[in-house]
Parts: C-alpha cells; sequence; structure tokens
C-alpha cells in the first residue's frame, strides 16, 4: 500500500531466513482486515510503501538453525503478532505485550498478502495445526491468525459469562465472530449493533437474539429498551471509532464491563464521566489470539462454531487490490485471499 486507496502486486526478493530463529512459510491462505481499511482510507502517500496482510495459514518451507518447535511441513497458523513465547507476558497468556513483539504487515515488517513471507521467533509465534494444506475447515481456521480471536477477547474483557446480556457494537467480520464467542461463553442475550442486511442475517444465525440499527443516543436508547431499562452486562466494542465507544459506555449496565478491539481512531477514550459513575470497566487491546488457540482450535474442528462464514469473496493476489475496494465499499464482508 502506498497510499489512501493506492494498492499493487509487486515483484519482490524472495523471503528468506535472516535470524536463526525464523520460518519462512508459503502462504497457502491470507486476508485483507477491516484494519488495514484505516490505512486504505487515510494512508498518506510514502515511497517505500507498507508491505500488508496481518493474517495467515501457511505451510513451512525452511527453519532457520535455532528453531526445534516448527519443522518444514507443517501447516501452520500464523496470528497476527509475533512472539517469542517464552517471557513474562506469553506465560501469562499475553503474546501481543511480548518483550520482542511485533506486528506483521506494519511499520515495515513484511506481511502476509503474499505468496510467502519470514517469520521471526518461529518457535513462539506459529501454530501447528493437524490438518493438510487444504482441509474442508480452511477457512474457519484462517479465522483463528486474527478475527475469530479478537472476537473472542472481547467477550473475555467484556466478561460475558452464562445467562448475561451482551451487545456487539459493530457488524464487521470481528463484531460477527464476537457474537459467536458471546454465544460459546454462554450470553442469554446477544445484541449486534448494526445495520448492514447480509452481515445482521449472518449475526442471527451465528446467535445473535436481537438486533439495533440505530446509533447515536437512539441506539442507546433501544439498548435500554431490550433490557428492562438497565443495559447489558457485557459490550463488545468491535469497531473504534470515538462514536462507537461513546455508544459502548452509554449501553453498558452499572457494573459492566466493555472489551474494545477495535483499533482506536483517536487518542482518547470518549464517556470518561458515563464510565465512572456507572462503575464500568473499559479493556481490551490487540487480542493474544496465539494464545487463544488451544482453546478455540477445537472447537472450530469439531464444528462447533463455523466463524469462517464471514469469508463471501475470494481473490488471488491479483485480485487483491479489488478486494480492498469491495471490503472499503460494503460489498463484501471479509475477503479470503488464496495466493
Ligand atoms: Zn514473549
Amino acid at each position: 500500500m502506498y497510499a489512501a486507496g493506492d494498492v499493487r502486486v509487486q515483484e519482490v526478493p524472495d523471503a528468506a531466513i535472516v535470524e536463526p530463529t525464523d520460518a519462512i512459510v508459503r502462504v497457502t491462505r491470507a486476508c485483507i482486515c477491516g484494519s488495514d481499511l484505516w490505512p486504505y482510507a487515510s494512508m498518506e502517500r510514502t515511497d517505500s510503501g507498507q508491505s500488508m496482510g496481518h493474517e495467515a495459514i501457511g505451510v513451512v518451507e525452511d527453519v532457520g538453525s535455532q528453531v526445534t518447535k516448527i519443522k518444514k511441513g507443517d501447516v501452520v497458523v500464523m496470528p497476527f503478532a509475533y512472539s517469542d513465547g517464552t517471557c513474562a507476558f506469553c506465560h501469562e497468556g499475553l503474546p501481543t505485550a511480548c518483550v520482542h513483539v511485533g506486528f506483521f504487515g506494519n511499520n515495515g515488517m513484511n506481511g502476509a498478502q503474499a505468496e510467502a513471507l519470514r517469520i521471526p521467533l518461529a518457535d513462539g509465534t506459529l501454530y501447528p495445526l493437524p490438518v493438510g494444506e487444504d482441509d474442508a475447515l480452511m477457512r474457519s481456521l484462517l479465522t483463528l491468525s486474527d478475527v475469530m480471536g479478537t472476537g473472542h477477547h472481547a467477550a473475555v474483557v467484556a466478561k460475558v459469562g452464562p445467562g448475561k446480556r451482551a451487545a456487539v457494537v459493530g457488524d464487521g467480520a470481528v463484531g460477527l465472530c464476537a457474537v459467536i464467542a458471546a454465544k460459546r461463553l454462554g450470553a442469554e442475550q446477544i445484541i449486534i449493533m448494526g445495520r448492514h442486511a447480509d452481515r445482521i442475517a449472518l449475526a442471527r444465525e451465528y446467535g445473535a437474539t436481537d438486533v439495533v440499527s440505530e446509533r447515536g443516543d437512539e441506539a442507546v436508547e433501544r439498548v435500554r429498551e431490550l433490557t428492562g431499562g438497565e443495559g447489558v452486562h457485557s459490550v463488545l466494542e468491535c469497531v473504534g471509532h470515538g462514536a462507537s465507544m461513546e455508544t459502548a459506555i452509554g449501553i453498558a449496565r452499572p457494573g459492566g464491563a466493555v472489551g474494545r478491539v477495535g483499533v482506536p481512531q483517536h487518542t482518547e477514550i470518549p464517556g470518561s464521566l458515563p464510565a465512572f459513575f456507572g462503575n464500568i470497566t473499559v479493556g481490551g487491546g490487540p487480542a493474544p489470539v496465539r494464545a487463544y488457540l488451544d482453546d478455540l482450535l477445537p472447537d472450530v474442528l469439531d464444528g462447533r462454531i463455523d466463524p469462517g462464514r464471514v469469508f463471501d469473496h475470494t481473490v488471488g493476489l491479483d485480485g487483491v487490490p479489488d478486494g480492498y475496494r469491495a471490503m472499503a465499499d460494503r460489498e463484501s464482508i471479509k475477503v479470503m485471499v488464496k495466493p
């Protein structure tokens, strides 16, 4: 990506081992993320461009001399962040705060919308899958690199649990996965807040019990009506706008929690006063998707959850620029890339 709206497919030097802890992964599936749409809308032009993509599944083609857990031929999930797997934060289940963390397709780091890429800290980062590279579950498995783990993180931080009321702000792929996560963790009522018919329909199939398509104060009012005037215990904020955050805090029940996973587009969190007087916990951040794989993978393999339905469009590498456009124009929920 060279600037807002300017995505190009280019030949680059082949990915190669640089550090002895690296692996090279041949990408079999990648995708375009809702968070890729922020730079697609606003990135200032650069001469060097930014290699894009942070979600992938692939096959390990080569490993460095110090890699011991990952081996050539493994089919692996590449979480959107790399991490060493050994530091205090990795041990605490927060690899996105690893002391050696980095984010693919960001800040000059190579991206996964590519035929292959170099993976730093391969042992800590990659997660081997017990399936072949063209397994029928591949779409759902691919969501474990970001959106399903991110939706789950929103639910965990928002303290979703059995019998609780939850609301999901945003009907993009992460919001839809957040519905799956809220249901999976036992929420009794799940309100999806969005306004795209195709997405709402999928949200209902995933377990949403109510739909709120209003915005701002009207949305807050509507959620209160649906919850006996109280608001919801758990708000899963999957957008990242100031306005969506304000709504999220507005619909939280006193003592409730907001789990925010939409990449914030503002430096300040609005709603400080209502959050304070409602004793509302506001948390969240980059989801530790690597740490959630042990928990979520069995549910995908057994077919208990089916997050891969968020992909409604598949392109080859040449189709990636049009894939960005389709997602930005809301023609597509999420685009899968099959290099
Ligand atoms: Zn670490």
